[in-house]
């Protein structure tokens, strides 16, 4: 639709321009004045580009939320603050963003009302905030639909490199041939997971994981094995994190956990692909 030029000036455009009143948006690239039509026109623009990834951050402390916003910037990504409940679910619905930073303490709508309604209609990255270091809260986060969790007070450096290393991460793991385990088939060229015949709606964690486990059937895999191929070799934190999307993927899989068909529970090591029976 584009060509490469062009979509570099409308990425710079939206990275240096500046909001003049409602609805026209004017900067420079290098020795180039630009003025675009109407907030709208950029806006639709941008959600037409697949190039950069969009990144809300959803923080009511806006000191904070800014200075994500803008180390979210400088890393190339184009980020957005809000500062409430009802806001994030809004902008996250016009808007489609890739990735998700959720403070959980909101006006408005709590994070984690906010995470599960995010999850009705989206399956973008969840970071859940917490300055609540209860782990009842990171689990309840996670529980949610939420994909990761950092601790306040965060480095916002480490949290950047959280979301590079989400979205930089090879989706593709040699092996895209279907794989069957009794009702449950598993495209992973398609990264689709059908049970009887039906689609089963999995966020982009919990097909991550069944993708790991499925990929090598019968070979038992470690909290840690499962936490470098999903979240990455250098993720720091509690293992457990694991056991909370397992729980989440048996529940949809219908599995259950006593006599589980798909996913086995290797005592004191971590989980195996069952054979479907
Ligand atoms: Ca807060």
């Amino acid at each position: 639709m584009f060509d490469g030029l062009l979509a570099t000036v409308f990425i710079s455009a939206v990275f240096d321009g500046e909001h003049i009143g409602q609805d026209k948006t004017a900067g420079t690239v290098g020795d180039l004045a630009f003025c675009i039509g109407s907030a709208q026109d950029l806006q639709e623009l941008v959600n037409s580009m697949s190039v950069v990834s969009r990144v809300l951050v959803v923080e009511d402390e806006r000191v904070l939320a800014g200075a994500v916003v803008n180390y979210l910037d400088r890393a190339g990504f184009d980020a957005r603050a809000v500062h409430t409940g009802p806001d994030a679910l809004d902008v996250a619905r016009e808007w489609n963003p890739s990735v998700v930073i959720l403070d959980l303490g909101l006006p408005g709508l709590d994070g984690m009302e906010v995470c599960r309604q995010l999850r009705i209609f989206s399956t973008c990255y969840v970071i859940i905030l917490t300055a609540r270091v209860e782990e009842e809260d990171t689990l309840e986060g996670l529980a949610a639909g939420a994909d990761d969790y950092m601790n306040k007070p965060f480095s916002v450096r480490e949290l950047v490199a959280r979301v590079q290393a989400q979205l930089r991460r090879p989706r593709d793991p040699g092996n895209t041939a279907e794989r069957t385990f009794g009702a449950l088939v598993i495209d992973p060229a398609a990264r689709l997971a059908s049970v009887g015949g039906s689609l089963v709606d999995l966020t982009a964690t919990e097909f991550d994981l069944l993708d790991a486990l499925s990929a090598e059937p019968g070979i038992a895999r470690s909290r840690r094995e499962l936490i470098n191929v999903v979240w990455g070799e250098n993720w720091v934190g509690d293992e457990h994190l694991v056991d909370v999307h397992i729980g989440n993927l048996r529940r949809k899989l219908g599995d259950s956990a006593a006599r589980p068909s798909y996913i086995v529970t290797v005592r004191g090591h971590g989980y195996r692909m069952g054979t479907g029976e």
